[in-house]
């Protein structure tokens, strides 16, 4: 039995005014957007926007933060018993977050409620991260002593998309704190709900003033100023190839401002023929069909042996056809609704694209029908067979319930497959024979494989794609170097006269 949770208090949450947090306080926008319910199609509620004077003002206040203000200058234990505090404090609120997350972005909430806790072991892993030796002593011919530290890099902006609103800014908000940076984040102007909750929560906590700022708006009022100011040190982005390159030309044509991107992917399963197909079966529709396929390293691209392919697609669209696709707080629903009608329209095209070029639909490619519905933006999970790579389908990150499928005949013909697009975020390969798992796995280009799984991504681990599908890495060690600047020092213990005119003296201090 399905329970549908819209109590209508929980809801009315929502209607109340949703800010911008800067310098420490919660302020009024220049402006207003709606949001709306992508399960329904209906007003959510509105959220204020920032003017261009308020993002300057963001970013001073972060800039006074970093050059003038207490958290650069807390020691690394300070800083981790905030993030611990910050933890348990959206632990306590996980519900809340979690509902609010569903009813913004239409994930389902038992996903919603991951992500939630997720950001809180986000935030404890580099809590605990911070105060371990990130330093190293050097052996340099004596008298020298060399010590090597890292330090905060300085003012640093993150711009965030909207597939997973509050874990992707986690991500990034908590190895910056954890080495002593300030932040001004912008979340997608389709998401904002939850990021703002956070800085409500950080409000609480007393985080010191400047320290984080959130303003809304859409990426060219907002994210642009961002990127070309040169109040920033670092930028660090995730979104879309064509919106990273225009953060880095804003990076490179301003002040030279540090970049790492997490950008696109178009992510291969390689299935063998010694698989039990069953299960391959299930765990390729948990990586194209967790939210609704909006997942960076979603597995779009389905990779399958011929002498398996007829039973995986069969067994695949048999399945798929039966996933209950509904709103994110039905506690029944598999898949839930895309994010923003914009993006309804984006997906609905490239199926209209995959079959013009020729693909053959094997399950899907409509919109569920019926009055649980409304006007949200549904699409059925949709499986479509490409003959060519160089298909359109098969080369663009589509970001939905869509996944193409492909036949191959032996291992290098799977691996020039899986690697001929762009992108290299992710990969996996099925198969029983380990050995040929690890040769596979090694041939293809991208940052995060799998052998017999999908999906699994773990904070002390670093995530990033190979070619177009970013640069640098987040979580783990990874994530949290290049919010540093590394340091060369070098101690004389006993200077002599330095003789420069006389090489060999010179060059031995
Ligand atoms: P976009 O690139 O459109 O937007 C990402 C963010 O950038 C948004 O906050 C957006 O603002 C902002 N933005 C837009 N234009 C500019 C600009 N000129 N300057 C600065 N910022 C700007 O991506 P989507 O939001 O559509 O997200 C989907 C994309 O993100 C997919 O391609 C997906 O693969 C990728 N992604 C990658 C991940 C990874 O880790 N590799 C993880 C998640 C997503 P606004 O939307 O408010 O206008």
């Amino acid at each position: 039995m399905s329970t549908l949770l819209i109590p209508d208090a929980r809801k009315s949450n929502l209607e109340r005014p949703w800010r911008l947090f800067i310098d420490g306080q919660f302020e009024d926008g220049g402006g207003e957007r709606s949001l709306f319910d992508p399960a329904t199609g209906a007003p959510l509620c509105k959220v204020m926007e920032a003017s261009s004077d308020q993002v300057e003002r963001a970013l001073q206040a972060a800039r006074r933060a970093f050059d003038q203000g207490p958290w650069p200058r807390t020691s690394a234990q300070q800083r981790a018993q905030f993030l611990f505090r910050l933890a348990d404090a959206i632990e306590a609120r996980a519900e809340q977050l979690a509902f609010v997350e569903t009813c913004n972005s239409g994930k389902p909430l038992r996903e919603a409620r991951f992500d939630v806790a997720e950001s809180a072991n986000c935030l404890r892993y580099f809590a605990g991260l911070i105060t371990k030796p990130l330093g190293q002593t050097v052996d340099v011919p004596a008298p020298s002593v060399s010590q090597i530290v890292r330090e905060p890099v300085g003012v640093v902006a993150q711009i965030v998309p909207w597939n997973y609103p509050l874990l992707t800014a986690v991500w990034k908000l908590a190895p910056a704190l954890a080495a002593g940076n300030t932040c001004v984040l912008k979340p997608s102007e389709f998401t904002p709900l939850s990021v703002l909750m956070l800085a409500e929560i950080m409000q609480e906590l007393e985080l010191p003033a400047g320290t984080v700022n959130i303003v809304n708006g859409d990426g060219l009022m907002v994210g642009q100023p961002l990127a070309e100011s040169a109040l920033v040190d670092k930028i660090s982005f995730t979104g879309s190839g064509k919106t990273g390159r225009a953060v880095t030309a804003a990076a490179i044509g301003s002040n030279l401002k540090k970049v790492t991107l997490e950008l696109g992917g178009k992510s291969p399963m390689v299935v063998f023929d010694d698989v039990d197909v069953d299960l391959a079966v299930d765990w390729a529709l948990y990586a194209i069909f967790v939210h609704a396929g909006q997942v960076c390293s979603a597995g779009s691209r389905f990779i399958v042996n011929e002498r398996i392919y007829d039973r995986f697609v069969e067994t695949f669209a048999a399945r798929a056809r039966k996933i209950k696709v509904g709103p994110g707080l039905d506690t029944d629903t598999q898949m839930g609704p895309l994010v923003s009608k914009q993006h309804l329209q984006k997906v609905l095209e490239y199926i209209e694209i995959g079959q013009q070029e020729g693909a053959a639909l094997l399950c899907g490619g409509d919109r569920p029908r019926g009055t649980i519905y409304g006007d949200g933006y549904y699409v059925n999970p949709t499986l479509l067979a490409a003959d060519k790579s160089s298909m359109r389908i098969v080369q663009e990150e589509i970001f939905g319930p869509v996944a193409v499928i492909e036949k191959f005949s032996s291992e290098d013909q799977a691996v020039a497959l899986a690697n001929a697009t762009i992108y290299g975020l992710a990969a996996a390969v099925w198969t029983k024979d380990v050995t040929r798992a690890y040769r596979v796995v090694k041939a293809i280009k991208a940052g995060v494989v799998w052998i017999n799984g999908y999906h699994s991504t773990y904070n002390e681990c670093p995530f990033g794609g190979y070619k177009q599908s970013g640069w640098g890495r987040e979580c783990g060690p990874w994530g949290l170097h290049p919010y540093t600047e590394v340091k060369q020092i070098n101690l004389n213990l006993d200077p002599s006269p330095v003789g420069w005119f006389n090489a060999d003296a010179a060059f031995n201090q």
